[in-house]
């Protein structure tokens, strides 16, 4: 028999809505398994209707307006359109340059570099076994802010780069920072 999870618990908490004229639900559900490893899940339920109709949970900031919602995807959206273009530029022109740069520095050198600028998250024996290909890596993985760092590492400063697509990424990134700010400012918890 393979290791099954139970569930050990179900908590409900109740809170007012923002409207003030209902609640929502924080429910907490605890379960284990055959190991007595346990582990826990947090849901949010609004349970006031008109609430429902105008907010949505977002993880870290709480209950924030639909439209808000909407407003920081469509940035978002922008901004990976905006970040295709910039990959295509730099893979066309810089790719061979990059493999063959890379190829000759050490992986310990190169996955601080990503860590420190990509936030690249995984573990330096993750990052070898990825990086096997370089081209693939680069390819797959690779984003325009980590492009830039090989680039700057390489002594490349493409004017098209900084000039024209980090100054426009950049924008629409203030943008999106505005968004989540008043987001955050308005947010009911
Ligand atoms: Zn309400």
């Amino acid at each position: 028999m393979g290791n099954e999870w139970r569930v050990d618990s179900i908590d409900r908490k109740r809170f007012n809505c923002p409207c003030k004229n209902g609640y929502y639900e924080k429910v907490t559900t605890t379960m284990s398994d055959d190991y007595l490893r346990t582990d826990e899940e947090i849901k949010y339920s609004m349970e006031c209707e008109s609430c429902k109709i105008l907010y949505t949970y977002r993880s870290f900031y709480g209950w924030i307006l639909k439209s808000d919602n909407q407003k920081l995807e469509q940035q978002e959206q922008l901004i990976n359109n905006e970040l295709k273009s910039p990959k295509e530029y730099i893979l066309g022109k810089y790719k061979d340059q990059m493999v063959n740069f890379l190829n000759n520095k050490p992986r310990t050198q190169w996955y601080k570099k990503w860590r420190d600028v990509c936030h690249y998250t995984n573990t330096i024996q993750t990052f070898r076994k990825y990086t096997n290909s370089i081209e693939d890596f680069l390819i797959n993985y690779g984003n325009f802010y980590g492009y830039r760092c090989i680039l700057e590492w390489m002594g490349i400063e493409d004017p098209i780069v900084e000039e024209e697509y980090k100054i426009k990424i950049d924008e629409l990134r203030d943008v999106k920072r505005d968004i989540l700010n008043s987001i955050e400012k308005k947010a009911f918890r």
